[in-house]
This record gives structure tokens, C-alpha cells and sequence, in this order.
């Protein structure tokens, strides 16, 4: 790609930032679509994001994602956040204005285009259970509370993690809709088959061995899995969850289509099909090596 004096630029900052498959997969969709931009990797120390956004703003950088473990550290120093991420209470995208940057949330979108290419589009009603409290899950859980789901069972490490999320999600959406517990008393869940989404670093490269729950029983509860790790490409967790009979997925696409839905934000461009299944193509490549 010929970068020029009139190449827009935009970056991921995190720390670390070596891991990151997002310079790959914006780089690509910049080429295919023939868009004057180029995307590169900031690795940022949590304690200096305040000068970072003012210089890169200084500096007419169009935009960034922010990931661990920038996603609410860099609240306070926005100029304006959208409503939905402000509920969320994590950006993990940040386009310029007049000012300052506007903090966006993709993975919610992303979440959900994910699920769909998983046959998941049906939420009103239906019961779910997510595990982890983190950062990527208040977006998951704030997803399926908007969508409708009836019951969200919220299992954390630490309880308290998963009571604060549940009481926030709670105050918007209705009390009782997400239940906390933490996640040796998976057992309190009745019995049924659930939407499951994964949403810990347990699991991660290079941790592949290690699970959330080890109990078989758990699996049981399973009608589809989600997990949103995408290193390795099959979990333990989605090991577990194909052995007790349910469709598994990994994560990949759920970074897919926040990237797409964050390029979209920078470029108001739409993102065509087969560029960004060409970009999924490439990343489940790089992961392969
Ligand atoms: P956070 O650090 O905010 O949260 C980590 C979560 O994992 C917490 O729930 C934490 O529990 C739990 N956890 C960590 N270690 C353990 C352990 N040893 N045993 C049990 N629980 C543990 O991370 P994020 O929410 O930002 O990210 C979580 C995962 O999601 C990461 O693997 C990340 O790569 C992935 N991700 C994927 C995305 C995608 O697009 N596919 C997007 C964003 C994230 P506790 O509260 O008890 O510490």
C-alpha cells in the first residue's frame, strides 16, 4: 500500500500490542476498498493515556480501537461517548470530531453479527449464561439484555465483579434480569439448554488446557457455545461444550466484525461481504502459523 501525505491514519492502542490481528485486518480492507488509510499498532502504557489521545488528536489521527487495558481506563478523556457505550461503560473505538474523540462500543455489533452467522438471532425470551465479568462481557451481557433475553446467568471468579456488572445491567433493563454467581455455583442454574458465552481470558494461548468449568455436567446446559477467545481456534471450553453435543464457535468473528463496524465508523464506507470474509480468511490464516 503507498502511503501519501493524504493517508488518513488510525491505530489500535493496547498493552501489549504484538498479538493484535487488527493492523492485519483494517490494512486489508483499506486495500481492497482502495481507501487512503493506514492502520498501526500504539503500544500504550494504561498511566499515560490522557497525553495519548491529546497527541494523537494534535497529531489528526482519525481514529482508534483501544483494547486491554484501555476500554474504560480512557473514559474520562473523551470528548463525547455514544449512548450505547456509555451504558456499556467500555469504548474499544474512538473516532475524531470537533474537540476530541467520540468513544464508540463495536463489540457490542460485533457480538451480534457473530451470533448470527452462528444461527443465534432469536433472543427474546430465551435464557442465556456468560461467564466472565470483564471488560469483553459487559458487552455480551449488555447485548443480550437489550435484545430481550428473559434471564441472563452471570458467572464470575470473583462475585463481586459479577454483582456490580448485574447491578448496573439491572438498573437498565429491569431487576432479576441478570443473576450473579460466582462460577463454582454454576449448579444453581436449572436445569435446561442455554445460549453459553464464554467471555474470560481463561483458555487463552498459551493456557490451552484450561477450562472455566471442568465439570462434564456443566456442558449439559449447552445448546450453543460462544466463546470469544480466538487463540487457540477451538478452546478447552469448546472442546467440552462439542463433547456434550452443542455447536461451538470461537471468537474470531466476533473481532471481525467489530473491526468491520469500527472501519465503517471511520470511513462511512460499508464494508462489502467478500472483503471482510477475504479478511476472516487471512486472520484464521495467521492464526494457523
Ligand atoms: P478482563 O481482564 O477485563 O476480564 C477477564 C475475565 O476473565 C474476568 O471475568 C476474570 O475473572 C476472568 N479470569 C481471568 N483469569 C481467570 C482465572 N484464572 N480463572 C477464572 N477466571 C479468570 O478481560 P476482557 O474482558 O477484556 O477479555 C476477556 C477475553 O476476551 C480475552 O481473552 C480477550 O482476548 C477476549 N476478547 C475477545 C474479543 C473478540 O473480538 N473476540 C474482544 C474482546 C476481548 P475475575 O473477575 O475473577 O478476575
Amino acid at each position: 500500500m503507498l502511503v501519501k501525505g493524504t493517508t488518513r491514519v488510525c491505530g489500535v492502542m493496547a498493552d501489549p500490542v504484538a498479538h493484535s490481528l487488527s493492523p492485519v485486518l483494517h490494512n486489508y480492507m483499506a486495500e481492497q476498498m482502495g481507501i487512503d488509510f493506514i492502520y498501526v499498532p500504539f503500544r500504550v502504557d494504561v498511566r499515560r493515556v490522557e497525553e495519548v489521545l491529546k497527541g494523537a488528536y494534535e497529531m489528526n489521527l482519525l481514529g482508534m480501537n483501544a483494547t486491554v487495558p484501555h476500554k474504560q481506563a480512557i473514559l474520562p478523556y473523551l470528548k463525547e461517548i455514544d449512548r450505547g457505550a456509555a451504558d456499556i461503560g467500555a469504548v474499544n473505538t474512538l473516532v475524531r470530531m470537533e474537540g476530541g474523540y467520540k468513544g464508540y462500543n463495536t463489540d457490542l455489533p460485533g457480538i451480534k453479527r457473530a451470533l448470527a452467522d452462528a444461527g443465534v438471532t432469536q433472543f427474546a425470551g430465551r435464557e442465556a449464561v456468560v461467564v466472565g465479568a470483564g471488560g469483553a462481557a459487559r458487552a455480551v451481557v449488555y447485548l443480550l439484555a437489550r435484545e430481550g433475553m428473559s434471564r441472563i446467568w452471570l458467572l464470575n471468579r470473583t462475585l463481586a465483579r459479577a454483582e456490580e456488572m448485574a447491578g448496573h445491567v439491572n438498573g437498565i433493563f429491569g431487576e432479576g434480569l441478570v443473576v450473579p454467581l460466582r462460577t463454582d455455583c454454576w449448579r444453581q442454574i436449572p436445569a435446561g439448554k442455554y445460549l453459553v458465552i464464554q467471555a474470560t481470558s481463561v483458555g487463552m494461548y498459551p493456557c490451552v488446557e484450561e477450562a472455566p468449568v471442568e465439570d462434564p455436567a456443566f456442558y449439559r446446559l449447552i445448546d450453543v457455545a460462544m466463546d470469544i477467545i480466538y487463540t487457540p481456534a477451538k478452546t478447552k471450553f469448546m472442546k467440552y461444550a462439542m463433547e456434550a453435543g452443542a455447536e461451538a464457535y470461537n471468537g474470531l468473528r466476533m473481532l471481525l466484525y467489530q473491526g468491520v463496524e469500527a472501519f465503517e465508523l471511520w470511513t462511512g464506507q460499508t464494508v462489502p461481504a467478500e472483503v471482510s470474509e477475504g479478511a476472516y480468511c487471512l486472520m484464521e490464516r495467521m492464526l494457523e502459523q
